[in-house]
């Protein structure tokens, strides 16, 4: 190869030496159109399970691409198994989480449904798409899947056993509750609420479930966006891969 790829794009399809990976429509606007590339140009691949790989453009259209597999740039690198619970805000503060939550290294997002959320509904598709761009920016290999919003009951009606729940509880604001209260695990989850908090009857449901540990975030009640980051990065920082 000439020269290193700077552009990375996430593609569904098989990567490996030789292999020729067809590009979307959207990706070849993007490749051809927006960023001016054509045959030759090296492009990064990477598919969420298959690590990072060096590719060349075969074929370059408007509409449609061809890119062919050279080596393996990078191998697999997925994140703990660590599941990010949030209830939707307004738009653009709920696709800042999910493209936070992508770089902090969430291997799943599930958007509930708690008493006091507002949105009755979130685009899937839109919230994967901002994960998507947010793992091609940071140089991740991993996609976490963005799950259809549930309503947060039913997901604990149907909790694992095995995993381990941080339920950030601002009625614990200023309090010494802290991450390292949790035991050790390899399963977890984050519960972030939305702007009007969680109700009692939520609070009791959740301090009951067997495998739960509510935590404080502090001396101060952060909005729902910063509380995701802060508990995310609290958990890398002491549990996870950072
Ligand atoms: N309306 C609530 C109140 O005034 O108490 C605040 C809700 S806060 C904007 C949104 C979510 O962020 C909360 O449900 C909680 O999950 C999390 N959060 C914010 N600050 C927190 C803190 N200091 N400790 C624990 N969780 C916190």
């Amino acid at each position: 190869m000439s020269s290193r790829a700077k552009i990375r794009l996430y593609v569904e399809h098989p990567l490996g030496a030789g292999q020729t990976v067809p590009l979307s429509r959207d990706q070849a606007h993007y490749l051809f159109g927006v960023m001016r590339q054509g045959v030759g140009a090296p492009v990064a691949l990477f598919n969420g399970s298959q690590g990072e790989w060096t590719a060349e453009v075969e074929e370059a259209g408007k509409r449609a691409g061809v890119l062919a597999c050279r080596q393996q740039a990078a191998p697999q690198v997925s994140p703990p198994d660590l599941w990010l619970l949030f209830a939707p805000i307004k738009k653009a503060r709920t696709d800042f989480i999910v493209e936070k939550a992508t770089e902090l290294g969430a291997a799943r997002i599930l958007p509930v449904q708690t008493d006091f959320t507002n949105a009755e509904r979130v685009r899937q598709d839109r919230l994967q798409a901002h994960a998507i761009e947010a793992a091609e920016q940071c140089g991740g290999t991993y996609v976490p899947p963005v799950e259809e919003l549930q309503r947060l009951d039913r997901v604990l009606a149907g909790w694992p056993a095995d995993r381990h729940l941080i339920f950030c509880d601002e009625s614990l604001v200023g309090a010494r509750a802290a991450l390292d209260a949790a035991p050790d695990g390899e399963k977890w989850a984050i519960l972030i609420g939305p702007v009007g908090g969680f109700s009692e009857a939520e609070r009791a449901r959740l301090r009951a479930l067997p495998g739960c540990t509510a935590i404080s975030l502090g001396p101060r009640i952060l909005r729902a966006d910063t509380a995701a980051v802060a508990a995310l990065t609290l958990f890398q920082a002491t549990r996870g891969d950072w």
